[in-house]
């Protein structure tokens, strides 16, 4: 779906609130303050568009209360335009452009894409463990040390950088999450959190993972640092794969991401990462191999917004962001 198509399917201000209504209140319209189901439309001449009461609590209610887009002033078609263009990129959008392309101010875009990736969090309930083939590998996050002559400073492993434990079923899902070092005591809680027990680990030659590989029915490996990066089907160059696209993302494009925010960018890339579906494709010499392809834009959005109610991005004193615990109390 091209940008005139998606302008075709949502014309005005109208559309894109029935299309948030129709999958926010999927299971029927609840008033996000007390839960309660029944409420009316408030459609006198002072009443903005989509406002509704609580016929319980008679807090006033729209689609957005309670979910990312919070008090938004902005009109539903920015977000809507938004999320298209941040699902459809391949290493995400910096919020400069995003502002330049949607036309809002920098601050605001980058809060629209906060508030996205916070909707691009797969939430724990829905991660069940990974099985069959389960590739692991680290990434670590943090800028270059200063420049000094004649010094070689260490890349990776062994430095201060931020080390992040990647977990991607071959063909599949993948899980991140930051950890505070790459020893056996961090690591094995979080491997055994992201797959079941009766997967075949792939890693590399991190001697951490020669422990952990003994809680799963399999662990295979490969030696890097012998420039083995493949023996057959043992290989963990899909993970690398993912790793690769973090610092694409990184380099090319936020430059920056602090560890305070980089669960979110995480989410960002492991949302179209899971979104993809294997599909069979034939290659020029005529065999077939599988490839990932990305969901359609529809079914992309609608796992956005599926997960809007009960979310929240508010701006700190501070000029931030922070995530309140929404309460529901009346
Ligand atoms: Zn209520």
């Amino acid at each position: 779906m091209d940008i005139d198509h998606l302008r075709a399917r949502f014309p005005d201000e109208n559309a894109c609130r029935t299309f948030f209504e129709s999958i926010i209140w999927r299971n029927g319209r609840v008033c996000p303050h007390c839960d309660c189901s029944k409420s009316y439309r408030l459609s006198g001449q002072s009443s903005r568009p989509g406002l509704y009461e609580c016929d319980k609590c008679k807090r006033q209610f729209t689609v957005t209360t309670h979910t990312p887009m919070h008090s938004t002033k902005l009109p539903l078609w920015k977000w809507l335009l938004c999320m298209y263009l941040m699902v459809n990129s391949s290493k995400g959008i910096s919020s400069v452009f995003m502002a330049k392309w949607i036309g809002v101010a920098q601050k605001t875009a980058w809060k629209m894409g906060h508030a996205i990736r916070e909707l691009m969090d797969p939430g724990a309930e829905s991660q069940p463990p990974l099985h069959g083939i389960v590739e692991l590998d680290e990434k670590y996050f943090g800028g270059k040390p200063r420049f000094k002559k004649g010094v070689t400073h260490k890349r990776g492993k062994g430095t201060e950088k931020q080390p992040v434990l990647v977990a991607v079923q071959r063909q599949g899902a993948v899980r991140s999450a930051l950890v505070d070092s790459d020893s056996v005591a961090e690591l094995c809680p979080w491997v055994k959190r992201f797959a079941q027990k009766e997967a075949h680990l792939m890693t590399d030659e991190n001697q951490a993972y020669l422990q952990i590989g003994k809680h799963f029915a399999g662990h295979s490996s490969v030696n890097h640092s012998a420039k083995e990066y493949a023996r057959g089907d043992v290989h963990n160059n899909t993970a690398e794969s993912f790793n690769s696209i973090l610092e694409r993302a990184k380099q090319g494009v936020f430059h920056y991401m602090s560890s305070k925010h980089l669960p979110r960018y995480l989410n960002e890339i492991g949302f179209r990462w899971d979104h993809r579906i294997p599909t069979e494709k034939k290659t020029k010499k005529g065999t077939k191999k599988i490839v990932m392809i990305a969901m359609p834009v529809l079914e992309l959005l609608y796992s956005l917004l599926s997960r809007a109610l009960g979310r929240q991005i508010r701006r700190s004193k501070k000029g931030g962001i922070f995530s309140p615990i929404t309460s529901k109390a009346c």
